[in-house]
């Protein structure tokens, strides 16, 4: 989708720092990480959120979890990770193209809200 940041990344337009690849999904470094690993996984077609729910792909969504674990495994991360994806404007959703946050490290908050 024209102007959409992740969808120039996904194409290569915008350099990334690129963790994980299929033929769903693309996984790059978060530009402002909130921990010391903040890795942003989403789907190569363009669909706004998790609340578009007829326009998401079911393969393409699995894609993006899988590639969670995936990635964690890859990175060697030790005593789990948080995989977070922020909807609307209560969430404060700031990219309009579905991203998964996956957060790991270190000791990550406990509160979600
Ligand atoms: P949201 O607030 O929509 O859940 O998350 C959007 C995320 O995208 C933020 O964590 C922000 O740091 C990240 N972000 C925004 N623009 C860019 C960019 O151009 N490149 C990368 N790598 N991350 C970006
Ligand atoms: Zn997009």
């Amino acid at each position: 989708m024209k102007d959409c940041i992740f969808c120039k990344i996904v194409e290569g337009i915008i350099p990334s720092t690129k963790y994980y690849e299929d033929e769903h999904c693309y996984a790059f470094s978060d530009a402002n990480p909130m921990a010391p690993i903040h890795i942003l996984i989403v789907p190569k077609k363009h669909v706004a959120s998790l609340a578009d729910l007829e326009q998401i792909d079911d393969a393409a969504l699995a894609a993006c979890l899988r590639a969670a674990e995936k990635i964690a495994q890859k990175l060697g991360v030790k005593d789990g990770y948080r995989l977070a994806s922020n909807c609307g404007k209560n969430a404060h959703q700031s990219v309009q193209h579905l991203h998964f946050h996956l957060l790991a490290g270190e000791k990550l908050s406990p509160k979600m809200g």
